[in-house]
C-alpha cells in the first residue's frame, strides 16, 4: 500500500519521552496509512544552542496513500496540536516531525525536501533508520550501511519499558 515513508521524531521539552508516544499515537491513526515499524529510543546532545535540555530521538516507519505534502500538513498539524512553538533555529521543541524518506522520491520546494537535507548527517536519524531497515538504498543509490557510523559516543540507545509499551500496543493494531 502506497508509499514506505521513515519520520524522525525529536523532543526535549514538556516530558519529551511522553511527546514522542503522542505522536507515535498521531502516526498511528494518519488517514490512509499504516504504523509499520519503530526504531528504539535515542538519546542526544542538542546540535544547536548547547544551553537547552538534551534530546530524545526516534524513527517511525510508515506506509501512506498520502502525498508528500499532505503528509507534511498533518505532521505540522500534530506538532501545533501538541503545542510546538518555534523558539530559535535548532532550538528546544517539545516535539519535531521531519520527514527524512519518502519511498525513493526526491522532491524539492520550499517547504519540503526529499531526502531529508540533513538525513545523511545526523547519527540521530541514521542510527535508529538502520536499526528498522540496515538494507536501504537511499535515492542517491548510497546504501544507508554505508553512511551510518558503527558508533556515535554522543547518542544513546536507552531501554525505556514505557516508551516500549507504547511502541509494542501500536504495532499491535
Ligand atoms: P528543523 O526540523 O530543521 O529543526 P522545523 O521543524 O522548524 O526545523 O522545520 C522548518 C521547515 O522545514 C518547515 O517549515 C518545513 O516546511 C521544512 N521542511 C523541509 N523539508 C522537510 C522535511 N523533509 N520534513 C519536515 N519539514 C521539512
Ligand atoms: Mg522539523
Amino acid at each position: 500500500m502506497g508509499e514506505v515513508c521513515y519520520i524522525g521524531l525529536g523532543a526535549n521539552l514538556n516530558d519529551p519521552i511522553k511527546q514522542l508516544c503522542t505522536a507515535l499515537a498521531a502516526l498511528a491513526q494518519l488517514p490512509q496509512s499504516r504504523l509499520t515499524a519503530v526504531s528504539s529510543l535515542y538519546h542526544s546532545k542538542p546540535l544547536g544552542p548547547q544551553d537547552q535540555p538534551d534530546f530524545y530521538n526516534a524513527v517511525a516507519e510508515l506506509q501512506t496513500e498520502l502525498a508528500p505534502l499532505a503528509l507534511l500538513d498533518a505532521l505540522q498539524a500534530q506538532e501545533q496540536q501538541q503545542g510546538r512553538v518555534r523558539k530559535r533555529h535548532w532550538g528546544e521543541r517539545c516535539i519535531d516531525l521531519d520527514i527524512l524518506l519518502f519511498g525513493q522520491q526526491q522532491h524539492r520546494c520550499s517547504r519540503l525536501n526529499l531526502p531529508h537535507h540533513e538525513l545523511t548527517q545526523r547519527s540521530f536519524t541514521l542510527l535508529p533508520l538502520a536499526e528498522i531497515q540496515p538494507q536501504l538504498v537511499l535515492p542517491s543509490g548510497e546504501l544507508l550501511s554505508q553512511l551510518t557510523p558503527a558508533f556515535d559516543g554522543e547518542l544513546q540507545r536507552l531501554q525505556h519499558a514505557e516508551y516500549q509499551a507504547c511502541c509494542q500496543r501500536l504495532l499491535a493494531r
